[in-house]
């Protein structure tokens, strides 16, 4: 059994429908039907206050940053370098140097993956993963160990019926002096799973091992402090948490981001070009080449005001709720498995599902006749979905804009199709 994640969930607030009034987009018909917008586990919607912040940038202060020295060019820079500063607080790291804008949580692992693994694995390294990685926090690693001859090792995940955690046994035996960077998720987006992030990078730490956090399922939706965390890199994609799409964030040390080597080079990050070679800035900018994507990081700053209006506490209490909720009604559908942790315990607000005989291709299709979408497939992770001796499955992933009225619908929905196929 998995110690539970050191997470305690205040009650939910139900006052949270009326952040509804603030999704322009939530507001609309789809096949006839009210929009039941159940995919955010893929994107998240949203504010009008973060769409304002686009148009705001590119209506008054559209130019390139650090460059220029007129009006404009100082506006943009201020707002670009406050977008950083305020990203810095929301995680709570301790320099907003520490706050590398890349354009997702892919980008971010992959920059690590060439920068770090290029400069310190050699043959007979250990990186360390877990079996239920995103192919973003996974195909990255099996191409450092290739290029470096090092080993990819995997925490195996509990029986997915069962529990759907980590098999932290496994550890004693796999975290050995070999591992030289250990990378995990913090939620899975397939099983849901809450993996307790502190005490894996506590772990980490007594081997001397590096850390990367995949915070892609959690950054919007639970508090995340990297000093409390103790990590030394955290990866998060600005679309997931009401931000733009294109910007992310890359978090990392100071002290590990200063000496590691660029993985892009060009403008912007150098202090000295000759003929014959360039010498790099410090953090942040030795880490971000050429002209940054400022409307979307000053947006993304935004969003971390919305979400921190609402409350991240708040966001996890509610997301907690509904996803007990939806396991509930859920499981009184006929023929349906549902995957991940079982009722009860803490898992991230989405619930994954599959029928024996009905592909997830089909309830997707289906549901979205009733206005729902739903997102249908491997969802990134092929070879958990193959332990789980399953090709497929559909997700159900909610936001704080999500109410219990629209799991009714959900539910309803699939008794629909599972008469349907099967009768
Ligand atoms: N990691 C996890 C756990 C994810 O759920 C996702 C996206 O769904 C990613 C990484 C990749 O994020 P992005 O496509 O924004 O780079």
């Amino acid at each position: 059994m998995n110690p539970k994640p050191e997470t305690s969930y205040p009650k939910p607030r139900p006052a949270l429908g009326a952040t509804r009034a603030d999704f322009p987009i939530l507001h609309q018909q789809v096949n006839g039907k009210p929009l039941v917008y159940f995919d955010n586990g893929a994107t998240s919607q949203k504010p009008r206050s973060v769409i304002d912040a686009l148009v705001h940038y590119y209506e008054r202060d559209n130019s390139n940053v650090h460059r220029g020295l007129h009006a404009l060019s100082m506006r943009a820079t201020d707002a670009y370098e406050g977008a950083r500063t305020r990203i810095a607080k929301f995680i709570n790291a301790a320099d907003p140097a520490e706050i590398i804008f890349t354009r997702g949580t892919t980008e971010s692992i992959n920059l690590v993956a060439h920068s770090w693994a290029r400069a310190h694995l050699k043959p007979g390294d250990v990186i360390l993963t877990t079996e239920m990685e995103h192919h973003s926090n996974l195909v990255p690693w099996q191409q450092a160990a290739k290029a470096a001859g090092a080993t990819l090792r995997y925490i195996p995940v509990l029986g997915a019926d069962a529990e759907g955690g980590l098999n932290l046994a496994a550890l004693d035996t796999l975290l050995t002096p070999a591992v030289k960077l250990f990378a995990f998720t913090h939620i899975s987006n397939t099983l849901g799973t809450i993996n307790d992030a502190a005490l894996l990078c506590r772990r980490a730490r007594a081997v001397g091992a590096v850390t990367v956090i995949d915070a892609a399922q959690s950054i919007g939706h639970a508090p995340i402090d990297v000093q409390a965390l103790d990590c030394d890199f955290l990866a998060f994609s600005g679309h997931k948490m009401c931000g733009p799409t294109g910007i992310g964030v890359l978090y990392g040390r100071r002290a590990l981001l200063d000496k590691l080597a660029p993985d892009e080079t060009g403008g912007g990050m150098v202090v000295t070009v000759t003929y014959e070679g360039a010498t790099w800035k410090p953090a942040p900018e030795r880490h971000e080449a050429g002209t940054p994507n400022v409307a979307d990081a000053i947006a993304l700053g935004a969003a971390c005001d919305y979400i921190d209006s609402i409350g991240r506490d708040v966001i996890a209490a509610h997301d907690h709720h509904l996803g007990q909720v939806a396991m509930e009604k859920l499981s009184a559908v006929p023929g349906i498995r549902i995957i991940g942790p079982r009722a009860g315990q803490p898992r991230g607000g989405l619930v994954g599902f599959a029928f024996a005989d009905v592909h997830a291709h089909d309830v997707v299709t289906f549901a979205d006749e009733d206005g729902l979408a739903l997102r249908g497939g491997h969802h990134c992770n092929q070879p958990l979905m193959r332990k789980l001796g399953l090709t497929s499955t559909t997700r159900a992933s909610f936001y704080f804009y999500n109410t219990e009225q629209e799991i009714d619908v959900l539910v309803g929905s699939l008794h629909r199709i599972q008469k349907f196929f099967v009768g």
